[in-house]
């Protein structure tokens, strides 16, 4: 069985942009930026998606949530705005089974998404 591309990153198996991290929580930019700013924020731990968080990841979800505002704020985001995503499952446009926060900035954002 392949390993999780992301618990590659977690692990450093796999090379990544890093950003931040912390015992719970990764973040690193997207290898296909969407926005001038697209940083990924995911837990340390294998979640598959946010369809599988269970109250016991209340504290890493949080913490995943501040992370991402931590990084807005160091990126010079924070005043214009900026945009939260989480894709989940094939319908939500989920490609990777492991939790993430996509973080897009640095242009407008339209609505709805595609
Ligand atoms: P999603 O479609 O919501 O599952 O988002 C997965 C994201 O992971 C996409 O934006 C990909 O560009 C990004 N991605 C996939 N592999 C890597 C990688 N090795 N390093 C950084 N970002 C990646």
């Amino acid at each position: 069985m392949s390993e999780c591309i992301f618990c590659g990153i977690v692990s450093g198996s796999v090379p990544a942009t890093m950003v931040r991290r912390d015992d719970d929580v990764v973040a690193f930019r997207d290898t296909n930026p969407q926005a001038p700013a697209h940083i990924l924020v995911v837990p340390s731990e294998h979640v598959v998606s946010a369809a599988e968080l269970t109250p016991a990841h209340d504290r890493v979800w949080a913490r995943m949530l501040h992370v991402a505002q931590a990084i807005a704020e160091d990126e010079n985001l924070d005043g214009e705005g900026y945009r939260l995503v989480v894709n989940v499952g094939p319908r939500g446009g989920q490609t990777v089974d492991h939790l993430h926060i996509h973080l897009l900035g640095g242009r407008q954002m339209t609505w709805p998404p595609g």
